[in-house]
């Protein structure tokens, strides 16, 4: 499914503004912790510039997350604000600061893509209370070493290490 929209009634019209409200796949997004799952929603306005078009408006996606601190996983929205520049200046790189205009078309998926991302929480914690009301977190903590005989392999699993370390951290932290 494509990602590209038509701006042909605000390009070159200075402050002329069209209303968008669309769904659109994205391109597979999958962050440590957490993953895009269905369509994205863009709501809210293509405006003409003098440098192109500006798209404004608020994204949402429905995003499956793993809770850092018991790795339980729910599928949750969530929503950034867009504010971007798309340039109809043909010398515009892709690594420059805007997204480019192409003909009468945007392509929006790259800055859904970047939007999303960035207001994904790095560490999610899905979790309603603190660590000690969450079954799930208890019944992790019981299963790190402290309580498991690890003379098989000679010394601590260096995944759970990583992972007692990091619920310690945040038993501290809340
Ligand atoms: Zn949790």
């Amino acid at each position: 499914m494509s990602t590209r929209v038509t701006v042909a009634e605000v390009l070159h019209k200075p402050g002329a503004v069209r209303d968008i409200s669309v769904e659109l796949e994205l391109p597979h997004v999958e962050l440590p912790l957490a993953e895009v799952v269905g369509p994205v929603r863009l709501d809210g306005a293509l405006e003409g510039v003098l440098e192109g078009v500006v798209v404004a408006g608020s994204a949402t996606a429905q995003v499956q997350m793993s809770c850092a601190r018991c790795l339980h996983t729910e599928v949750r929205p969530v929503v950034a604000a867009v504010a971007e520049l798309f340039s109809a200046d043909p010398g515009v790189e892709a690594d420059d600061d805007v997204y480019p205009v192409a003909g009468e078309e945007i392509d929006l998926g790259q800055m859904l893509v970047d939007a999303v991302v960035l207001a994904v929480p790095e560490s999610p914690v899905l979790c309603d209370g603190p660590p000690r009301d969450c079954p799930r977190y208890l019944e992790l903590q019981a299963a790190t070493p402290d309580g498991v005989t690890t003379a098989d392999t000679g010394g601590t699993d260096p995944r759970w290490a990583a992972l007692s370390g990091l619920l310690e951290q945040m038993e501290r932290e809340s």
